[in-house]
């Protein structure tokens, strides 16, 4: 469900039944001059999209304003909107403890922006990684007071985490994208991996009329796009949100 749309019984039962929450994490950023700015984003929007006609999830309104960065195109007429890290972070760490604060547990980022660094980081999610974090140290302590992990309460707190209990698993950022996808999808910008999954998921994102406008080496392969290549991504990256996203 999208969470704009909910009556506060719907939340308190996705509360209940510990239902996914769903945070769409992206980007404006320049894809050439045959794609929609939003692309990175729009892959996440529409997907989710996709997973909600299977599975109870809670679809959070999409953050676009991510870092960007000019690294592929300065923003004068190509319409790349930059937000740095260090300002987001803020912003992400009253949001998850915001969520915290609802009651939801199940908290998760979904990027495309810049993950084929995902495990190191990049800006936009280090920034959110972060933040969950910062909010989950935050919300504990309010909750039970300071000294709430030494406490007696807590000594079984080794042994449930080796059965997979982790209060750290409240709030979670991941990779459109898996690493296990390497090899079998091409990851690139604006090429004929992101064209191809636009050209799937939402086709008003690409006009085929402006291939021939592009300059950029990155978009050399955009023409070679098709919706069939892109229906295996799709296949691929919902395959991986089953994954992530459960109860
Ligand atoms: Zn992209």
């Amino acid at each position: 469900m999208r969470y704009e749309l909910m009556l506060p019984h719907q939340i308190r039962t996705a509360i209940a039944e510990n239902w996914p929450v769903a945070l769409p994490l992206g980007v404006l950023e320049y894809h050439g001059e045959h794609m929609a700015v939003g692309m990175d984003t729009l892959a996440v929007v529409k997907t989710l999209e996709l997973f909600e006609k299977e599975r109870e999830v809670v679809i959070l309104p999409p953050f676009y304003y991510g870092a960007a960065s000019y690294a592929v195109a300065p923003p004068e007429g190509t319409g790349s909107v930059q937000v740095g890290g260090n300002q987001l972070a803020p912003f992400a760490e009253e949001l998850f403890y915001g969520l915290l604060r609802i009651g939801f547990r199940n908290i998760h980022a979904i990027v495309h922006h810049q993950t084929e660094n995902f495990a190191a980081g990049m800006p936009t999610d280090l920034a959110f990684k972060s933040a969950g974090r910062q909010a989950i140290f935050r919300f504990l302590e309010k909750q039970r007071g300071e000294g709430w992990w030494g406490s007696k309460e807590m000594a079984d707190y080794y042994a449930g985490h080796a059965e997979g209990e982790n209060f750290f698993n409240w709030v979670q950022v991941h990779p459109l994208m898996p690493a296990t996808m390497n090899g079998k999808y091409p990851f690139d910008h604006a090429g004929i991996g992101e064209t191809s999954l636009m050209l799937a998921l939402c086709p008003e994102a690409v006009d085929a009329a402006h291939f021939a406008d592009n300059t950029g080496w990155y978009t050399a392969s955009a023409p070679e796009a098709s919706v069939e290549l892109g229906q295996k991504g799709v296949a691929m990256i919902m395959d991986h949100l089953r994954e992530i996203l459960r109860r």
